[in-house]
C-alpha cells in the first residue's frame, strides 16, 4: 500500500480517489523498486513536488519504448525521478562509448546527495552525462556541433518554465520526440487569475502561453495529456 499522499492529492483528475485508484491499480505495482526508492527518498527534498508524476513516468517509459530512443536530452533533474525511468528504459549500449543521456540542471546538489546512489545501485549511471550549467547554453553548444543536429531520439523537459519555448526552439533542431512537464500547472490554467495562488502565477502565465504556442506550432504533432501535472508530447513532423 503506497503511503506518499502528497503525490496523490496533487492529481489534476479533481477526484483524489480516482487519482488514488489509477496510481495503486495499474502505475504503483509496474514502478521499478528503485525509482520507488528514489521517489520515496525525494518526498523529503523541499522540491519534491517537482518531481515528474509517477502515472506521467509510466507513459514516458512507453515512449521512450515504443520511439527505441538512444540518445536523450533532459533538462531538469532535481533528484533524478525522470532521469532514473529514462535510464532504466533505454537499451545497454554494446560498446559503452555512445553518450546516451544528456542531463542538465543549474544544481546537480540535490542529483549527487539523493539520486546518484540509487542510480549507481541500479546500474545505470554509465548512461548519464550531468552537466551543471543553465540549460540554454549547453543546448546551444550542442547546436554549434552539426552532427549533433537531429540526432536525438528524446528530449524530457521540466525545468524553468519561463525558457520552455526557448528550449523548444533548440530542441526541434536537436530532433526526437519532446515532452514538456507541467504544462497544466496545477490546474491553474484555468483557474481565474484572482483566486491564483500568488507563487503560482508566474508559471500560470508562461504555461498558458507555452501551450497556445505549442498548439499553433505546425512543425509538430502534439498531444496535451492530463497526466501527472500535465504533460505535452510534441513530435516533429518535417
Ligand atoms: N525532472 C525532475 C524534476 C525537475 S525539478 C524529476 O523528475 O524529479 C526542476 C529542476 O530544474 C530543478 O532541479 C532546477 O534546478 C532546474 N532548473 C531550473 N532552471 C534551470 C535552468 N535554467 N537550466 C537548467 N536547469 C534548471
Ligand atoms: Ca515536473
Amino acid at each position: 500500500m503506497e503511503h506518499n499522499t502528497r503525490k496523490v492529492s496533487k492529481g489534476l483528475l479533481q477526484n483524489d480517489e480516482l487519482y488514488r485508484y489509477i496510481l495503486e491499480t495499474s502505475v504503483y505495482p509496474r514502478e521499478p523498486e528503485l525509482l520507488k526508492e528514489l521517489r520515496d527518498a525525494t518526498v523529503s527534498h523541499p522540491r519534491a513536488e517537482m518531481a515528474t508524476a509517477p502515472d506521467a513516468g509510466q507513459l514516458m517509459t512507453m515512449l521512450l519504448r515504443l520511439v527505441d530512443a538512444k540518445k536523450m536530452i533532459e533538462v531538469g533533474v532535481c533528484t533524478g525521478y525522470s532521469l532514473l525511468l529514462t535510464a532504466l528504459a533505454i537499451p545497454e549500449d554494446g560498446k559503452k562509448t555512445l553518450l546516451l543521456i544528456v542531463a542538465i540542471d543549474v544544481n546537480r546538489e540535490p542529483y549527487d546527495q539523493i539520486g546518484f546512489p540509487i542510480i549507481k545501485k541500479a546500474g545505470v549511471e554509465h548512461k548519464i552525462d550531468l552537466i551543471e550549467s543553465e540549460a540554454l547554453p549547453v543546448l546551444d553548444k550542442l547546436l554549434e556541433q552539426h552532427e549533433n543536429e537531429g540526432s536525438f531520439d528524446f528530449a524530457f523537459v521540466d525545468a524553468d518554465k519561463v525558457n520552455y519555448w526557448n528550449y523548444h526552439e533548440r530542441l526541434m533542431k536537436v530532433g526526437g520526440i519532446a515532452v514538456y512537464d507541467n504544462t497544466l500547472w496545477g490546474g491553474s490554467v484555468v483557474m481565474p487569475i484572482v483566486s491564483t495562488p500568488e507563487h503560482m502565477k508566474p508559471g500560470r502565465q508562461y504555461t498558458i502561453e507555452l501551450n497556445k504556442l505549442l498548439a499553433a506550432d505546425t512543425r509538430v504533432q502534439i498531444s496535451h495529456a492530463s497526466l501527472g501535472d500535465g504533460i505535452t508530447i510534441c513530435r516533429r513532423l518535417y
